[in-house]
């Protein structure tokens, strides 16, 4: 049994009244937006995997399809078109994400090659670009909504009529806040009473919106920029969300699901070779982890101080460690960062990255081989390191 990391910050459960948004679609029920032709497709799917066996799926995070855009955030039509068709041709099982979800965390199997397609901001290009195709496979996807964008009626912007389209043709309308600001950083004017309130009208009142709007309420919420803290996932928790974050990393029966990874295939992750390496991912089998600064110190969270600049991260993983030598860290901005096994029996292993990381976001990605031909399981630690006259403060 693997046990919750040492991570997981202790959450109160709210002893006021619970919040009054509608409760999230159970498993056993097929989303309502789901049309005639993707409930076959799903019953079929369980038909040919009457043992449903996967105890994992992989979830794909993109922003703008843009013909002519190359950015970390958006991937050309014609490479979004080559995931399609690798995804069809390898047989993958494109699922609706809050049934994934809703499969793992009750520790259900799922198929084999289970992945669910998301978008972050609502951007018109996944309506024009993606939505065709998508619409011809019959296959679900996620919108992670920004209130305001779809708001400002812009052209660059998806509109409640475009969402409600696609929502009958199986698209899962989601939460990505009102403002899409940086929502755990708190200005040293701000009382803590303050940043909490505007922190839950951020996620209660898109929420709502997307309900009045749509008729969906999954409350499934992808932190803007992926920033969580400790105190937003306890007010995430509290709202009794999903919280999705933009660090990579295939999800299993033993995910945070208050801070999910999500596979960013955009920009230079969007080249067919790494996209494989993605969609035949498992999770790592971590069963500890543990942060220090470079004095030994335990750190509570991964919102580091600014003078802690090499964080160390440590890990204890289950099952044969024999492997563990294979083993592989990078660091943001860095080549192999240096692996230490502490301890080969247990299973515990450390590693730092040799440069100074950098201030606002960064990571450490590690892999390690299952055995399988092309296949490693996959964690991804991010980081926030503060800066040292920071405008914010990290609660
Ligand atoms: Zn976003």
């Amino acid at each position: 049994m693997i046990k919750t990391t040492t991570l997981t910050p202790k959450l109160v459960k709210p002893k006021s009244a619970k919040p009054k948004l509608a409760k999230p679609r159970s498993a056993k029920s097929w989303p309502a937006t789901l049309r005639l032709g993707q409930v076959i497709s799903l019953l079929f799917i369980m038909a040919c995997h009457a043992g449903y066996a996967a105890e994992h799926a992989i979830i794909l995070q993109y922003h703008q399809i843009n013909p002519t855009l190359s950015s970390d955030t958006s991937v050309t039509p014609e490479q979004f078109q080559a995931h399609v068709d690798y995804l069809k041709a390898n047989k993958f099982n494109v699922l609706p994400l809050e049934y994934i979800i809703e499969r793992l965390r009750q520790k259900k199997t799922l198929p084999e090659k289970a992945v669910a397609i998301t978008f972050d901001d609502a951007h018109h290009s996944i309506y024009k670009h993606a939505f065709p195709t998508l619409k011809q496979h019959d296959w679900p996807f996620t919108i992670f909504v920004t209130i305001k964008s779809v708001d400002a009626n812009s052209r660059s912007f998806l509109s409640w009529e475009q969402l409600r389209e696609m929502g009958q043709y199986g698209a899962t309308i989601a939460n990505h806040s009102i403002s899409h600001d940086y929502l755990i950083r708190r200005s040293h004017q701000a009382s803590y009473q303050d940043w909490q309130a505007k922190v839950i009208a951020e996620i209660t009142q898109a929420e709502s919106r997307i309900e009045a709007e749509t008729g969906q309420s999954h409350r499934l919420f992808a932190y803007p920029y992926g920033e969580y803290s400790a105190e937003l996932l306890t007010i995430v928790e509290k709202l009794e969300f999903t919280g999705l974050g933009q660090h990579s990393g295939p999800i299993g029966y033993n995910s945070n699901f208050l801070t999910l990874p999500r596979f960013p295939v955009s920009g230079v992750f969007a080249e067919l070779k790494s996209f494989a390496i993605k969609l035949a991912s498992r999770p790592m089998p971590v069963i500890n982890k543990t942060f220090r600064d470079n004095h030994g110190n335990t750190l509570t969270t991964h919102v580091l101080p600014h003078d802690v600049v090499k964080p160390v991260l440590e890990l204890q993983l289950s099952g044969s460690n024999t492997q563990l030598s294979q083993l592989n860290c990078f660091a943001s901005g860095e080549n192999a960062i240096p692996i230490f096994i502490a301890d080969l029996h247990e299973g515990k292993i450390r590693t730092q990255s040799t440069q100074d990381i950098g201030i606002g976001r960064s990571r450490y990605n590690c892999t390690l081989p299952t055995g399988e031909a092309g296949s490693y399981y996959w964690f991804s630690q991010p980081w926030i390191r503060l800066a040292r006259d920071s405008k914010w403060q990290a609660n």
